[in-house]
C-alpha cells in the first residue's frame, strides 16, 4: 500500500485515469452517502463526507482499486420532516447507481464495487444489484451492503477506544459524531450537541414512522459520548473491513 498515491478519480484527468487502468487498476469503488439532516450539530452532507473518507481509505488498501464518484444523494424519506433533507425515490436512486455502473462498464473496468454508507441506501442497492449485473458487458458488480456488519464494526471500535457506550441504531449520535470529529472538527458544532432517542427501534418502524416520530432533534443516540480518537479508530477499522469484504467478493467472482 502506498499512501502517497492518488486514488481519487475525481482529481485525475482522463489520461491519468487511463494510465492507471493500464497499470492494473481494474476496480472502481463507488460510495453512497446522503444529503440529509444529521441533528443540530452535524452538517447535511455528513454521510457523504464520511463516504468520501471511507472510499479513499478503501481504495488505498486495495492496490487494484480507485475511488470513483461518491453518490451524494440517497433514499432519505424518513428524514424529510427535517429542513434541508433531499430524498430520492428508490427508482431514481437505483437509476443513478445504474448510470454510474453503465459508464464504468463502458470505460472497461473489470469490477465495480457498490458500497452504501447511508442506511436508507442498503435495501435499494441490494434489490437492484441482480439486474445491474445482468446488464453489464465488461464489469462484474460487487455489492458490499451489510448494514448490521457495519454497525458491529463501529461499535467494536468504540470499545477499543475505551468508551462504554452501545449505540443502536446509528444516526447523528456518538458514532457518526466521532467519525466527523476525526474527519474535520470544524464541521461539528459542539455547543449544539444534545442527546436524542436511545430506545429500541427497528428499521421498519424507522422507515414507516419517520425519524421525527421518535426524536425531535433528529438524533438517535448520544453525540456527547463522541470522541475524535474513537472516530479515527472507526474510520480505520470500517475501511479495513469494507476493503476485506470487497477483496473476498472480487476473488470469488474472478
Ligand atoms: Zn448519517
Amino acid at each position: 500500500m502506498d499512501m502517497s498515491e492518488n486514488v481519487k478519480m475525481e482529481e485525475m484527468s482522463w489520461k491519468e485515469l487511463e494510465e492507471k487502468m493500464e497499470g492494473g487498476k481494474d476496480t472502481i469503488v463507488i460510495m453512497m452517502g446522503s444529503f440529509e439532516q444529521h441533528g443540530p450539530h452535524l452538517p447535511l452532507y455528513t454521510d457523504s463526507f464520511i463516504s468520501d473518507e471511507l472510499g479513499e481509505r478503501i481504495a488505498n488498501k486495495l492496490d487494484y482499486a480507485l475511488m470513483g464518484p461518491t453518490i451524494p444523494f440517497g433514499v432519505s424519506q424518513h428524514h424529510m420532516d427535517f429542513t434541508g433533507t433531499v430524498s430520492l425515490s428508490d427508482k431514481t436512486f437505483i437509476e443513478l447507481v445504474k448510470e454510474h455502473c453503465r459508464a464504468f462498464d463502458e470505460h472497461g473496468f473489470e469490477f465495480v464495487a457498490l458500497v452504501p454508507f447511508h442506511g436508507g441506501n442498503f435495501a435499494p442497492v441490494k434489490a437492484a444489484a441482480p439486474e445491474i449485473k445482468e446488464e453489464m458487458k465488461n464489469s462484474k458488480i460487487i455489492t458490499v451492503a451489510d448494514l448490521e456488519k457495519n454497525t458491529e464494526v463501529m461499535l467494536e471500535s468504540f470499545k477499543k477506544a475505551g468508551i462504554d457506550y452501545e449505540e443502536k441504531p446509528i444516526h447523528s449520535g456518538a458514532t457518526e459524531t466521532s467519525i466527523m470529529l476525526a474527519i474535520d472538527e470544524g464541521l461539528v458544532d459542539r455547543d449544539e450537541m444534545e442527546k436524542g432517542y436511545e430506545g429500541e427501534l427497528s428499521e421498519s418502524e424507522l422507515f414507516t414512522e419517520g425519524l421525527r416520530y421518535f426524536t425531535e432533534n433528529g438524533v438517535l443516540g448520544d453525540p456527547r459520548k463522541a470522541s475524535k480518537r474513537a472516530g479515527k479508530i472507526m474510520l480505520e477499522d470500517l475501511s479495513q473491513d469494507l476493503a476485506e469484504r470487497i477483496d473476498k467478493k472480487r476473488k470469488r467472482s474472478v
